[in-house]
C-alpha cells in the first residue's frame, strides 16, 4: 500500500516524485514511456525554463530524472488500463484506490494524475496511411531524415514555428501552413521565423489531403478564403496543431472540461477525495515547463494537507 501513486513521468510528475520523497511519502511513479520525460525530450531547445536558457529537452529531462533518482523514488513501467475506488475513506480514514496496469496492480491511499498530452492528429485522408512515412508529429525526432529536402509544417504555435525554425536549418525549404492569418506563437519565436530565408509562410489555409505513393509527395491546401484547392510538392508534413489530454481513462473518476481536461485549481485537487491533478493535464491557462513543474509540487502539498489526521 503506497501513499502516493504517481501516474506520469514528465515534468510534473518528476517534480512531485522530488517533493513527495523530501515529504517522506512512501510513493511509486508509474511511467508508461520507458524514457522520463514526457513530451520535452521530443523539444529540441528550451529556452525559457529560468536559469538554463538554450537547454535541449531531452538533456533536461534527464536532469529531471536524475534529481528524483537521487532522492530514492521508485519508478515502474508500466500502461496503466484503470484506476477504480475500493474504500472512499472518511474524515479519520485514508481512501484506497486500486491502479491497475498491464505491469501489475497497485494500492494508495492518493494519486496525482500527471499524464501529461499527446499531439492532434488532423483526421483526414492519408495522414494515418503516411504517418512514419512522410508524416510526422516531432520535428526534433525525425527532422535529420529531411536534410535537403522540402518539407511543410501544419499549425500556428509555439510548436509549429519551433519546428519550423528547427527544419529550416537542414531543409532546402520549409512552408508553414496555418489556418489564419496571424500566428499564435510567442513574439520572439514569430520574429525569428520571418527572418528565416527559406521559410515561407501560407496563410489561411487548411491540409484537405496528404497524398504520396510509397512516401508523402503532394499536399492539397485548401485556402478557407477562396476556397481554392492547391497542391503542395514536399518531401515531408509536419503536424503541429496543438495537444490532447492524455485522460479518457479517468473521466469517469475525475471531472473534466469540455475537452477532456481534468478540473483543478492551483491545489490540483479534483473532484475524487485523494485524487489530485497536475501538470498539461489539468484544466488551466498556461501549459509550460515552469506550470507543470509547479504543479507538481503544489499537488504533493495537498497529498500531505489531504492526509493530516487520517488513519491509513
Ligand atoms: P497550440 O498553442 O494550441 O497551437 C496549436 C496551433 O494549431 C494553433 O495555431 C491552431 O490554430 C492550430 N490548429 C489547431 N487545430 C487545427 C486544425 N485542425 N487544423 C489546422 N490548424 C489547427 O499548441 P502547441 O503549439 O502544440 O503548444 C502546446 C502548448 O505548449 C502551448 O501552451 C504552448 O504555449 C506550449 N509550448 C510552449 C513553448 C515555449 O514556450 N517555447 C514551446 C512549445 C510549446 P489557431 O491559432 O487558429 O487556433
Amino acid at each position: 500500500m503506497y501513499d502516493l501513486i504517481i501516474i506520469g513521468s514528465g515534468p510534473a510528475g518528476l517534480s512531485a516524485a522530488v517533493y513527495a520523497k523530501r515529504a517522506g511519502l512512501n510513493m511509486l511513479i508509474i511511467e508508461k514511456n520507458p524514457v522520463s520525460g514526457g513530451q520535452i525530450i521530443d523539444t529540441y531547445e528550451v529556452d525559457n525554463y529560468l536559469g538554463i536558457p538554450g537547454v535541449n529537452g531531452f538533456d533536461l529531462a534527464m536532469k529531471f530524472r536524475e534529481h528524483a533518482d537521487k532522492l530514492g523514488a521508485e519508478f515502474v513501467d508500466a500502461t496503466v488500463t484503470g484506476v477504480t475506488c475500493i474504500s472512499k475513506g472518511s474524515d479519520t480514514e485514508a481512501p484506497v484506490y486500486k491502479v491497475a496496469t498491464d505491469n501489475g496492480e497497485f494500492e494508495t491511499h492518493t494519486i496525482i494524475l500527471a499524464t501529461g498530452a499527446h499531439h492532434s492528429k488532423l483526421q483526414i485522408p492519408g495522414e494515418e496511411e503516411f504517418i512514419g512515412k512522410g508524416v510526422s508529429y516531432c520535428a526534433t525526432c525525425d527532422g535529420a531524415f529531411y536534410r535537403g529536402k522540402v518539407t511543410a509544417v501544419n499549425g500556428g504555435g509555439d510548436v509549429a514555428v519551433e519546428d519550423a525554425i528547427f527544419l529550416s536549418r537542414f531543409c532546402s525549404k520549409v512552408y508553414l501552413i496555418h489556418r489564419r492569418d496571424e500566428l499564435r506563437a510567442t513574439k520572439i519565436l514569430q520574429d525569428e521565423l520571418f527572418g528565416l530565408e527559406n521559410v515561407e509562410v501560407i496563410w489561411d489555409s487548411v491540409l484537405k489531403e496528404i497524398e504520396g505513393d510509397d512516401k508523402v509527395n503532394n499536399l492539397k491546401v485548401e485556402n478557407v478564403k477562396t476556397k481554392e484547392i492547391s497542391d503542395l510538392n514536399v518531401d515531408g508534413i509536419f503536424v503541429a496543431i496543438g495537444i490532447h489530454p492524455s485522460t479518457d481513462l479517468f473521466a469517469d473518476i475525475v471531472e473534466c472540461d469540455e475537452k477532456g481536461y481534468v478540473i483543478a485549481g492551483e491545489d490540483g485537487a479534483t473532484s475524487a477525495p485523494g485524487i489530485f491533478v497536475a501538470g498539461d493535464s489539468r484544466a488551466k491557462r498556461l501549459r509550460q515547463i515552469v506550470t507543470a513543474v509547479a504543479d507538481g509540487a503544489n499537488a504533493v502539498t495537498s497529498v500531505q494537507d489531504f492526509m493530516v489526521g487520517k488513519a491509513k
